[in-house]
């Protein structure tokens, strides 16, 4: 069992406050698997008071020196790459074939990006009789999810270092044990004292404070939309910038001239991986009506060939949910789609074959679901998918658009071309061409009411900016 007992505050460990603590629990085995310190307001006030008296001089460093204390953490995490994959394993479990690669190698890749980019702050353009530059927001808050939280973090901690902000940062209740990692990393580098703090404590305690404290100039949070709005309510009063990274209930349109089995595969694997708790999971499949029962038999050959089990075990795919509560809802989900009309193709609320404890779900398919039921419109945030048909592509934008929710897409059309005129129809922040691989260095965010503001890319580095215009 992993045990901290200590808040990283001021380039220092210090006692926590707050007398709490949390057990996390290891969603496979239902064992404690860390046990981490859980603060309250006052903990809060310390990191934010360390990061402000942090900035004045941090924010002055220049971008070739941030940039390399962005490649030390680069390399930093290569070293720690082992020990902040079993927390993966350990905390949310995420199998051990894919927690590597998708949660913690990105943190090197991630730091290398802003790196590079560092160079940005220092540039400057002029505009008639103004030079325009770009300065550090401040004190920045970080409220991240449990289900990427490595991810998370460091695409708001590596632009924030890259601009020249101080940060307090918390992890989800889940999957604290990253984050301690990730701070005696930063100690390890030697970022000044101030510049990286991290609390850890409830979302309503600590999360609130970080989205209220007067001294916080921008709050970057990734969660819920519920808790988003929460988040804008508390930080309105005194104008902070806000940048949410909220929910999804994706859209994926597959037309009548598609190559439907590697489109299923793309679909199948993308909806499952993670255990479906993906943010930008591609939940709504469309299909041609022509294609739609081809279509559903390849999502259920599919869907059953993968692997369900311990996250420990290299051949698995499907790990557990990541809690007991989380299983509870997407059960909750299946028997209220079941109620509603759609076709069980497969899965379902029984344990997967072969498991007799642990909150697995077993990866599930609905067929004839139309945009109207729950299970269409709400994030269920579990290995469930849903397949609609559609028979014209007008009916089909119409249903991808038919949601409060735009964070991705993704269209799969007989040609490139053909699927770029679907997607500019799209309304969400992202889309997949023909099965296209994600990219780090894109500008990642939702239209409506998946978030505002962009992580990754330039344009994550810009949202940690302020603009500021000189006239000569
Ligand atoms: P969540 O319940 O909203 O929690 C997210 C974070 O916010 C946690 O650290 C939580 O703390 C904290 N929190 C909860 N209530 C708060 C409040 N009132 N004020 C301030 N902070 C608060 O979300 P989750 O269940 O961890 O994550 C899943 C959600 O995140 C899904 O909706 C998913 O789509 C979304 N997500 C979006 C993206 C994106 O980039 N758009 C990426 C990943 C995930 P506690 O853990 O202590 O409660």
């Amino acid at each position: 069992m992993r045990t901290y007992d200590k808040f990283y505050i001021n380039g220092q460990w210090v006692e926590p406050i707050g007398k709490g603590t949390s057990d996390v629990i290891n969603p496979a085995t239902g064992e404690i698997s860390a046990r981490v310190p859980y603060g309250n307001a006052e903990d809060v006030d310390a990191a934010v008071s360390a990061a402000k008296n942090a900035f004045p001089s941090w924010s002055q460093t220049s971008a070739a020196e941030r940039a390399e204390f962005l490649r030390k953490l680069a390399a930093e995490g290569e070293k720690r790459n082992a020990d902040l994959t079993q927390t993966i394993i350990d905390e949310l479990g995420m199998p051990i074939k894919n927690a590597a690669v998708f949660q913690v190698d990105p943190l090197a890749i991630i730091c290398e990006s802003f790196a590079n980019k560092a160079k940005h702050m220092e540039e400057q353009k002029e505009v008639g009789n103004s030079v325009v530059v770009s300065e550090p927001i401040g004190v920045c808050s970080m409220i991240n999810p449990w289900n990427y939280p490595i991810w998370q973090m460091i695409g708001k901690v590596a632009p924030a270092i890259a601009a020249g902000c101080t940060m307090v940062v918390k992890a989800a209740s889940q999957t604290p044990s990253h984050l301690f990692i990730f701070a005696e990393m930063c100690d390890a580098v030697g970022l000044p004292p101030g510049v990286f703090n991290m609390v850890h404590g409830s979302g309503r305690e600590i999360g609130a404070a970080l989205s209220s404290h007067p001294d916080i100039d921008m709050v970057t949070f990734t969660g819920s939309t519920a808790a988003g709005v929460q988040v804008s309510k508390a930080a309105a009063p005194d104008v902070k910038r806000v940048c949410l990274e909220l929910g999804g209930k994706s859209p994926f349109i597959i037309t009548e001239e598609a190559d439907l089995d590697a489109a299923m595969e793309f679909g199948i694997n993308d909806v499952m991986v993670n255990t479906g708790q993906t943010c930008n999971a591609l939940t709504r499949m469309i299909v041609h009506e022509s294609r739609y029962d081809e279509a559903v038999d390849l999502a259920k050959s599919k869907a059953e060939a993968l692997v369900v089990g311990d996250p420990t075990d290299p051949d698995v795919f499907v790990g557990p949910m990541s809690s007991a509560g989380q299983k509870k809802s997407v059960l909750e989900y299946i028997d209220q789609a079941i109620s509603d009309g759609a076709r069980l193709v497969t899965g379902g609320t029984d344990m997967p074959a072969g498991l007799t404890t642990g909150n697995y779900v077993a990866p599930t398919v609905f067929a004839d679901v139309t945009n109207d039921m729950a299970i269409a419109q709400e994030e269920v945030f579990g290995p469930v998918l849903v397949m609609i048909r559609y028979s014209d592509i007008d009916q089909a934008v119409e249903i991808a658009n038919d949601t409060p929710y735009g964070l991705a897409s993704a269209v799969w059309a007989g040609d490139k071309d053909k699927a770029t005129a679907i997607a500019r129809r799209i309304r969400a922040g992202q889309c997949a061409i023909n099965g296209a691989e994600p990219n780090h260095e894109a500008p990642f965010g939702g239209y409506k009411e998946s978030g505002n503001g962009r992580e990754f890319g330039v344009e994550g580095l810009h949202e940690y900016c302020e603009l500021k215009a000189m006239q000569y």
